[in-house]
């Protein structure tokens, strides 16, 4: 393993694509889930004045960035008749974990395990992270072990960028309107929230938000959270025969109503699941929240429609009203929106074809915030940036996966309309 200066890096659009990642992450854009401003934190500003300022010197069109810290910009169609395709990125990084001061570094990875703090004595275990086996000989900027990257989702804001500095170089590339959008918030959930659809004016468009360069995300789960508040009645533990109803005890027996093999632990691929997340209480009031997940819409109202039964029966046996729960639907299964536009997807499908991958299409045991997009009317399947282990300090890109994702934004965008 060697390090290499950012300047050893061959071909000008590595080398663009590269410096504008490592000029991203050096600013800190943690957000802040417990703030309900918009951006949850100042610090994001920062960044959106900086990429409102790049996207003006690269010279797009009605570049601004809005009241509340996202950034839109665009490139004039020079052709007729193609759809005018959005890409999107996140500026924010998860709080999990320190977002600041990072110290990058590129290696050149040959294999085995990677030290990315020798003093600390961090290492990233290749047998704990499978991934590395795919970029032996290829260069991944890594961290010091200390903090997050950045990659989730700069890498993706650098590729969107470079590929955009390409076409406006290259005129002689024909396209429809492309359209920019980056978003302050998404690692809290609300990324979407305030996205200027209309202004944004795409037919379709694609987050540039995922991990390995190959992937194709449009199936994601439907969402819903429950909280169920369980009324009990408190007395003398002494003289409590026939009286008391411990509200913890009926929160315990709730839960053990759920099948007790559906749950994070015991599922993956397809498989969805009730999540208790949170319990508190004490004998007199309980409360148990959960999150609900299906990728199947009709088994995911099959999964409230349980709860909702449990709920009923238990108030059968301890009273009306004992039991009292709240079901809130979060977000939903892109799929049903993206195949009314199947071509999204086979445009995806052919761009990273033509640049040499093997696409491949994965269920997200999760959201985006393209599949609250798509249902607010902007179908948005997720493509990878090459980057991997997010929201952790082994977080890290492989530049050789973000050069060729530009490259693949750029077949996107170039392909003709019909994919
Ligand atoms: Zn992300």
């Amino acid at each position: 393993m060697e390090t290499r200066p950012a300047f050893c890096m061959k071909g000008r659009n590595m080398m663009n694509v590269l410096d504008r990642f490592l000029r991203y992450i050096a600013l800190d854009t943690t957000s802040n889930e417990a703030c309900p401003d918009c951006p949850s934190s100042q610090r994001q500003w920062a960044l959106g004045k900086l990429l409102k300022e790049e996207m003006e010197q690269l010279g797009m069109s009605d570049v601004r960035l809005d009241a509340h810290c996202y950034v839109y910009g665009f490139i004039p169609a020079n052709t007729e008749n193609a759809p005018a395709i959005g890409l999107i990125a996140h500026m924010d990084t998860v709080d999990a974990v320190p977002g600041s001061p990072v110290h990058p570094r590129v290696v050149r990875y040959m294999g085995d395990d990677v030290t990315l703090n020798a003093e600390k004595g961090i290492v990233m275990k290749e047998k704990d992270f499978a991934s590395l086996r795919r970029h032996v000989g290829k260069d991944l900027i890594i961290t010091d072990g200390t903090t997050l990257l950045g990659g989730d989702d700069k890498a993706g804001i650098a590729e969107i960028l470079t590929m955009c500095e390409y076409l406006l170089n290259h005129p002689e590339i024909r396209h429809g309107r492309i359209c920019v959008g980056f978003t302050p918030d998404e690692e809290i959930g609300r990324g979407a929230d305030l996205f200027d659809v209309a202004g944004f004016g795409a037919d379709f468009a694609y987050t540039v938000d995922g991990g390995c360069a190959e992937e194709i995300e449009y199936e994601n789960f439907n969402a819903a959270s429950a909280r169920v508040l369980v009324h009990g009645f408190s007395i003398h533990p002494g003289s409590a025969k026939n009286k008391m109803r411990n509200a913890l005890r009926l929160g315990m027996e709730f839960h053990g109503m759920l099948p007790p093999h559906e749950i994070p632990e015991c599922t993956e691929g397809y498989e969805g699941f009730y999540h208790l997340c949170a319990m508190r209480g004490e004998e007199q009031e309980a409360e148990l929240r959960y999150i609900v997940r299906d990728h199947d819409r009709q088994k995911f109202e099959q999964k409230k429609k349980r709860m909702e039964s449990i709920a009923a029966y238990l108030n059968e046996k301890y009273g009306e009203n004992t039991f009292e729960l709240t079901l809130k639907d979060s977000y939903y299964n892109m799929k049903e929106k993206v195949q009314e536009k199947p071509e999204v997807i086979t445009r995806a499908q052919n761009a990273l074809k033509a640049c040499g991958m093997a696409p491949a299409c994965v269920p997200i045991r999760g959201g985006t915030d393209g599949a609250r997009l798509s249902f607010m009317g902007l179908v948005c399947p997720n493509l990878g940036t090459g980057g991997y282990n997010g929201h952790g300090v082994f977080e890290y890109v492989c530049l050789q996966e973000m050069q060729a994702m530009t490259e693949a934004l750029r077949s996107i965008i170039a392909l003709p309309a019909e994919g």
